[in-house]
């Protein structure tokens, strides 16, 4: 790898805003974790208040109920006192009954206006001369008979007892008389032990103040109140103020906020130790991702970039990946080879066994590391393919399958063609150059013969024309034209070869107006001889107006001896009623040329000869050389023409070729 994916990725994470929410509800939810206990505290609280403010009214009622019910019976018996027919006795009875009626009443006696004591509830039966009323107890007395309304006086310590009390006076009038005041003395400490449930005294501790907040009575009987959840009542006694005071015994709860606000900063603390080691988590998962995308895109691209197929498969031979290069070499999208099993679709008919055989190997896990085969493009183009196979082994060591990479080979094929095509040419010019030099050598070898032959019919023609001026005239009938022809054909063979030897020597074409019937006039002869052997008759076809072509005489005159020798070669084996052998000219004026067609009805050219046609040293003939269209192709593009051939529509060949017009320069 390179050193660039060795850095540490950035971490991403690091923006603060991304944070902000999950940081933001952890506190959110912290608060509401603190203020839970709290809150929960608040409510137990409030709970134990309202109870306790219910209790207090119900105990309130219960005292304020039995306290009713005293005075109930005091009205009774004060008017029973006023009708005036109870017997002392009976007075006595009833004040008796009453005091029974409630422990909290310690004493009942009737109190006459001048504050002699009437009659008493007191065991001891005798009236004592004087009540012995407090100061309090004597102006509720008086305020009770002036307002003829019974009172209660306000609470104070009577003589001879240690204790507060007060005095509940019913005053006693028979009409307008007034008879004296009927007096209830209550104590205050038995009012709370007689009148408040034991139940509410166990959880509470209950005081009764006077109006200065002095403590009259008190009951605490599971120990002194905690002060955290009071309450006070007013008693609602007419004439005085009694307040009830409740105190919870409960102090605050306790144990369920501790508990609650343990676990909260518990659970606080393992709620941001998690978050903690989850941050450092994610950013080392961050990294690793980082470094893993970074290695992915670096692989990517390598492969990308590849020129080497690659292919892997499993051990089934399914293909499982392909890279892009693959794709190209076979011409098919990678979904259409992942998950293939053979046939692939880029097997080539024609090498299905060998694919066949080699995937039997594959399977059986022996594999060619390297061999050479074809496949089939998309289009059915065939590409030669270089593979190399190697077992793929995963990161515990087993065996997955097989890694192939694959090469196209067409180019190292293609140059490996080239090279033979080019050693051909390179072997053909050698053998070309070598009969440069041989007809070099020849035509200056034979250019002595024909020199002396040329030189014996003129000096036997002269000979003869001696004899004949001499009036002796040789008798030798046909012999002089035959001389004649022997020396004509004698210089022509000397100007082929000097011919020969200058375009051997790549000389300027003697270029000359010639017209195309003196070129075919002064091979005629040969023509026809040749024509005549085969069997073949001759016709041409040159328009009067034919204008003459610039060209090599010699040179143009070989083309044609060439290329009507072919077609009558050709003609050889076609009915002797075909073998018609024609020469026709005409004149392109627009492209300034003459066309010469030679047109044979022979056996013609078929496919795979006519694509080497003109190279040199192609025959089909057991005697041929190969040589002739190969230069009469060369001859004819030295003078600025094109040599081709066709097919003849009634049957054998058509050999065109063309010269520039003499006069269009
Ligand atoms: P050669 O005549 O010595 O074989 P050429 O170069 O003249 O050499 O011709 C090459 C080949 O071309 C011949 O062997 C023959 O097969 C074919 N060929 C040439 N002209 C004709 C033609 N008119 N009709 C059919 N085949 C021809």
């Amino acid at each position: 790898m390179t050193s660039s994916t060795d850095r540490p990725p950035r971490l991403h994470f690091a923006n603060p805003v991304r944070w902000l929410l999950p940081v933001v509800l952890v506190l959110f939810f912290l608060a509401v974790l603190i203020w839970l206990p709290w809150q929960a505290r608040q409510m137990e609280s409030s709970e134990r208040q309202e109870q306790l403010i219910a209790d207090t009214l119900w105990v309130e009622q219960t005292i304020r109920f039995q306290l009713g019910r005293h005075e109930e019976a005091m009205r009774s018996l004060s008017g029973e006192i006023a009708a005036g027919h109870l017997s002392p006795k009976q007075l006595h009875a009833r004040l008796v009954q009453l005091l029974q009626t409630g422990h909290e009443i310690r004493r009942v006696m009737w109190v006459l206006p001048d504050g002699a004591m009437a009659a008493t509830s007191d065991a001891a039966g005798a009236p004592s001369a004087q009540a012995g009323l407090g100061p309090h107890s004597l102006a509720a007395a008086d305020h009770a008979r002036r307002a003829r309304k019974p009172i209660y006086s306000q609470p104070e310590i009577l003589p001879g007892s240690s204790k507060p009390g007060l005095d509940y006076h019913y005053p006693i009038y028979s009409g307008e008389r007034y008879l004296g005041t009927l007096v209830a003395h209550y104590a205050l400490a038995t009012v709370l032990d007689e009148l408040v449930p034991w139940w509410f005294a166990q959880d509470n501790q209950i005081t009764l103040l006077d109006r200065d907040d002095k403590v009259l009575a008190r009951r605490s009987a599971a120990g002194a109140g905690h002060g955290v959840y009071t309450h006070k009542r007013g008693l609602d006694l007419p004439g005085t103020t009694v307040t009830l005071l409740t105190d919870s015994v409960k102090s605050e709860p306790r144990l369920l906020p501790n508990l609650l606000v343990g676990s909260v900063i518990v659970l606080s603390l393992a709620l941001l130790w998690s978050l903690l080691a989850l941050w450092g988590h994610i950013s080392r998962r961050l990294a690793a991702e980082g470094a893993l995308r970074q290695q992915m895109t670096f692989r990517t691209a390598m492969e990308n970039s590849l020129v080497t197929g690659l292919r892997a498969r499993d051990l089934e031979g399914r293909v499982t990946y392909v890279n892009p290069a693959f794709c190209q070499i076979v011409g098919y999208p990678p979904e259409e080879l992942i998950g293939k099993l053979p046939p692939m679709p880029y097997w080539a008919p024609e090498v299905m066994s060998e694919y066949q055989h080699r995937f039997a190997e594959v399977l059986a896990g022996n594999v060619t590391p390297q061999f050479e085969t074809i496949f089939q493009r998309s289009t059915g183009e065939r590409v030669p393919v270089l593979i190399f196979e190697a077992p793929l082994v995963d990161n515990k060591g087993q065996q997955t399958g097989w890694m192939g990479s694959i090469l196209d080979i067409s180019d190292r094929k293609r140059i490996e063609e080239l090279n033979r095509q080019q050693e051909q040419k390179l072997q053909t010019s050698a053998r070309l150059a070598t009969m440069g030099e041989l007809a070099s050598m020849l035509a200056h070898e034979l250019n002595q013969p024909l020199a002396a032959i040329s030189s014996y019919t003129t000096g036997a023609l002269n000979v003869m024309q001696r004899a004949e001026d001499a009036g002796q005239p040789l008798d030798c009938g046909l012999l002089r034209p035959a001389l004649q022809q022997a020396g004509a054909q004698a210089q022509r063979a000397g100007q082929i070869i000097r011919s020969v030897h200058q375009f051997v020597k790549k000389r300027a074409p003697e270029r000359r107006e010639v017209a195309v019937q003196s070129l075919l006039e002064g091979i005629g002869a040969l023509i026809e001889l040749q024509a005549r052997q085969s069997y073949v008759s001759l016709q041409t076809d040159i328009p009067a107006a034919l204008p003459p072509v610039l060209a090599d005489r010699v040179m143009i005159e070989q083309v044609l001896l060439n290329l009507t020798r072919n077609g009558i070669e050709a003609m050889a084996q076609v009915p002797p009623e075909r073998r018609v052998l024609r020469v026709r000219a005409s004149h392109d004026a627009a492209a300034a040329q003459v066309t010469v067609e030679v047109i044979d009805q022979g056996h013609g050219i078929p496919d795979d000869v006519a694509e080497r046609l003109f190279a040199p040293f192609f025959s089909t003939k057991a005697e041929g050389m190969g040589m002739g269209l190969s230069i009469c192709r060369t001859a004819i593009e030295f003078h600025g023409g094109t040599l081709i051939h066709k097919a003849n529509p009634a049957g054998g060949t058509i050999f065109v070729f063309t010269l520039p017009a003499a006069g269009a320069h």
